[in-house]
């Protein structure tokens, strides 16, 4: 059995279902466990409706939804004819349910009515292509994984109940498995045990596709993208990035750390525990390589590159030439616990911590003032984060000529530069 995961530039036009269709027509007889994102930006639309919904503007909202709702109308009628019908029934209680919740006023947090909405894009996308697909005579069976995986409430990053979603493998997908070699269903979301939807985390499909693969004991999993394989750097930001046939997961899980934006940092765990391989293959010619990540040592690698814009520095001292120790160092991590940062670089002086992150401005500003209670704080904005995994002299040069290093972090793998304008 294997798990294949769609991603929503994989299924955001007509054309590109078709294709999809394509690559599940080449498998003959084989179980194939189905995840597929939203079409396309729908979740960022979605995001859309639900900001608008709990500003207080229902109009809005509304009609930001009624768009949505029209183009995956207007792609069910593109691609179904017999099995039309029954796919705009479905749909249209997917959309009754959400247009309810826009009637309401909002009394609780946003973040769960955020789940309530953007949950709706999985739901849509999953019933038109399971449509699709069975009118082209791929016999597949439509699963609603919120009756699959069981998580927590902490909706816009909920936890998955490993022993509860297990249980619910064995009695919902392992029977549907006996009558089907297709089955298809949601990532990114799931729900609590009183049945309200949430969502595991922008871009979590591919997580999803990973706790199906540790929970079904797949032989593999395929992440199916736009790209010929994973790369050394981002090609838009390196244009002569050079693919990475092979990788294992320490390097990836590492890559993720540092920022490279190439598979949900949480995808490798679930993987890697039962040591089940990742296929990253590109759906616009199945016939390439791809990359394959698995649990072996590697060759050597070319320098891997990481560059994070958007940086914040914030650079805390102690206001009476005391030293910065375990216990302002210890409040400090006990913040970045409350206010979910991440730092991407920190550095420990005498007198002062210095710590770099992205630089969302709600996050920054809470964390400067709470610091504010006990350190002096200065912020740097308009900063950027160079990491270089697998570093050589020359790659250094090259990147960091004429650039205001504004600090250097290094160890025997990986190279840090902050970089300021
Ligand atoms: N549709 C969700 C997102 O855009 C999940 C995913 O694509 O992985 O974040
Ligand atoms: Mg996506």
């Amino acid at each position: 059995m294997k798990v294949y995961k769609f991603g929503g530039a994989s299924v955001n036009s007509v054309e590109r279902i078709q294709n999809l269709a394509r690559i599940l027509q080449e498998e003959k007889k084989e179980k194939i466990m189905v995840i597929i994102s939203a079409m396309g930006k729908t979740t960022n639309a979605l995001e859309k409706v639900a900001d608008a919904f709990f500003a207080g503007k229902r109009q809005e909202s509304l009609n930001l939804f009624e768009a949505i709702k029209q183009q995956h109308l207007q792609v069910a009628r593109h691609l179904l004819v017999t099995h039309y019908l029954a796919c705009e029934n479905r749909l249209r209680d997917f959309f009754t349910e959400v247009e309810w919740l826009l009637h309401d006023k909002p009394v609780r947090d946003y973040d769960y009515y955020y789940d309530q909405v953007v949950c709706s894009g999985e739901l849509f996308s999953t019933s038109i292509i399971s449509a699709y697909l069975n009118e082209c005579g791929i016999d597949n069976q439509w699963l609603d994984v919120r009756d699959i995986f069981r998580t927590d409430n902490d909706f816009r990053d909920a936890a998955i109940d490993w022993e509860v979603t297990r249980e619910h493998i064995i009695r919902l997908v392992l029977p549907a498995f006996e009558k089907k070699d297709i089955l298809l269903t949601q990532g990114f979301i799931g729900a609590t045990a009183e049945n309200e939807s949430t969502t595991l985390g922008r871009e979590g499909s591919d997580y999803s596709a990973a706790v199906f693969a540790h929970l079904l004991n797949a032989e593999s999993q395929t992440i199916w993208k736009d790209v010929v394989s994973v790369m050394n750097a981002d090609p838009k930001q390196f244009p002569d990035a050079v693919p990475l046939p092979e990788l294992n997961y320490n390097e990836v899980i590492e890559m993720a750390y540092y920022g490279a934006q190439v598979i949900h940092p949480k995808t490798i765990k679930p993987l890697q525990n039962k040591g089940i391989p990742l296929y990253v293959k590109c759906f616009l010619d199945p016939s390439l390589p791809g990359t394959v990540i698995h649990n072996r040592p590697l060759p050597p690698l070319p320098p891997v590159i990481v560059l994070k814009e958007n940086q914040v520095m914030l650079e805390m001292s102690s206001r009476d030439f005391s030293f910065v120790g375990e216990q302002h160092v210890g409040q400090l991590y006990h913040l970045f616990e409350q206010l979910h940062i991440k730092p991407n670089l920190t550095q420990n002086g005498a007198i002062s911590f210095l710590c770099v992150m992205d630089d969302r401005k709600e996050k920054t500003e809470k964390l400067a003032l709470a610091a504010a209670a006990f350190l002096d704080v200065q912020v740097v904005k308009g900063l950027s984060l160079l990491t270089i995994r697998h570093y050589k002299e020359d790659i250094i040069q090259k990147l960091t000529q004429g650039k205001i290093i504004l600090l250097r972090q290094q160890t025997r793998d990986t190279v840090q530069f902050l970089i300021g304008e």
